[in-house]
């Protein structure tokens, strides 16, 4: 070993010292790099209002609640919320509707038709890619396909379409949340509702509405005003509006819709299990 030693002396020395060299510099390098780029960023000039393009505030979302299949609860304690849902899409609106929501920086909720998911699969993708939830509302809204048959078919218009829905989107963007047409409110609907249940779905109906289901070309000043008027001073706003192709006055109505639910305190949220 020592023999080896003598031998190669002068190169075990070269290569050490060439070694420390090389790391020097590169440790010098790199010390010099971290500097000049710490002075480029301090030295440089800039306002905020250069580097960033104006945008709202974004909106404080509100975790979804975890809860058991069954009516879904949208209370959030001590948190005024509103949840803004579009029924009966995707339609040739849809893309109106989520060019607000994009502007506002909101989210909202879209209960779809199977049967229009199949007819309009990017803009189901796109509601998705923009941070909305997607919920179900049936394949094909036919009420007597959908009540005054028996459970099974019942059953295989919600699974029918969860299914085309998950074809296209991931299931963090599917909310397992159903919505009776017409609402839950009749009584020959409630064995609909342990179907839901044996299922593990919720259902949810709406404590608001912007009347955008009450006739055609509605000014979307009467929209606005009816949403107020029905919003009250509750602490859960559950809006029900449209996205269908005769409903092109509910885009128009939605800026000034947000713009009063913000300036009242409210956080928007999605209705999401
Ligand atoms: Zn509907």
């Amino acid at each position: 070993m020592s023999d080896f030693f003598k031998k190669h002396k002068k190169n075990i020395i070269y290569s050490t010292a060439s070694a420390i060299l090389v790391l020097a510099v590169v440790f010098t390098c790199v010390f010099f790099y971290h500097e000049s780029f710490n002075d480029e960023i301090l030295g440089v000039p800039y306002t905020h209002e250069e580097f960033l393009l104006p945008e709202p505030p974004p909106p404080v979302e509100v975790p979804p609640l975890p809860q058991p299949a069954g009516r879904f609860v949208a209370e959030v304690p001590d948190q005024k919320t509103v949840y803004l849902t579009f029924d009966d899409g995707p339609s040739p609106v849809t893309e109106q509707i989520l060019d607000v929501l994009k502007k506002e920086n909101i989210p909202a909720t879209f209960f779809v038709l199977g049967k229009n998911v199949e007819e309009y699969p990017d803009l189901t993708k796109r509601i998705a890619s923009e941070g909305h939830k997607i919920a179900n509302h049936s394949y094909s809204h036919d009420y007597k396909q959908i009540y005054k048959t028996d459970d099974e078919t019942f059953l295989n218009e919600v699974l029918k379409t969860e299914e085309i829905i998950l074809s296209l989107v991931d299931r963090v963007s599917y909310s397992k949340v159903f919505r009776f047409p017409g609402g839950s409110f009749e009584d020959y609907k409630w064995s609909k509702m342990d179907v839901l249940i044996e299922n593990d779905y919720s259902f949810i109906d709406w404590n608001c509405s912007n009347g955008d289901a009450e006739g055609h070309d509605i000014p979307p000043e009467k929209l606005t005003s009816k949403t107020i008027a029905t919003a009250g001073n509750k602490n859960a706003v559950v809006v029900l509006m449209h996205d269908a192709g005769r409903k092109y006055t509910t885009p128009l109505a939605l800026p000034d819709i947000i713009r009063y639910f913000r300036e009242n305190g409210y956080v928007f949220s999605t209705i999401y299990r």
